[in-house]
């Protein structure tokens, strides 16, 4: 193909300093905001009964929050699981669970944790699935 007229000569505009509105290095580091993201299983679990009730359970309902279980590798470095990993659990229970608080030496014999937690996944999950917060796609 061969071109009928010459390429036209646009016009150039004279160079000019690149200027930023914003500055390039930010002042402060970015920070991780202080309170955790509440999510509607978490705003559900505040007040409910806690579904893990380990031996000595006080069943605090005004300390009960949703607690993500870790000891299924679902998080990692400061990133819980899925809000479907989690029961609701009052403090007493929680600290006892998240090994804040020892105890698990101090269980009764025949003590079975897993079972436990195994128990506290069906309640949480039926109690939130009957409030609806937790339901499957489709219902
Ligand atoms: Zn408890």
């Amino acid at each position: 193909m061969k071109r009928s007229a010459p390429l036209r000569q646009s016009k150039i505009l004279p160079r000019r300093e690149l200027t930023r509105s914003a500055p390039l290095v930010a002042k402060s580091p970015m920070k991780k905001s202080a309170r955790p993201k509440m999510t509607a299983p978490r705003t559900f679990a505040k007040g409910k009964d806690c579904t893990l009730c380990l031996p000595g359970c006080p069943n605090a309902t005004e300390t009960t929050v949703l607690c993500h279980l870790r000891q299924f590798s679902g998080g990692g470095m400061g990133i819980k699981p899925w809000d479907g990993e989690a029961i609701l659990a009052d403090d007493w229970c929680h600290s006892r669970l998240d090994g804040r608080v020892p105890w698990i030496k101090d269980a009764p014999e025949g003590f079975d944790l897993w079972e436990h937690i195994a128990w506290a996944i069906v309640r949480t999950h039926r109690i939130m699935h009957a409030a609806g917060v937790l339901l499957m796609k489709g219902e």
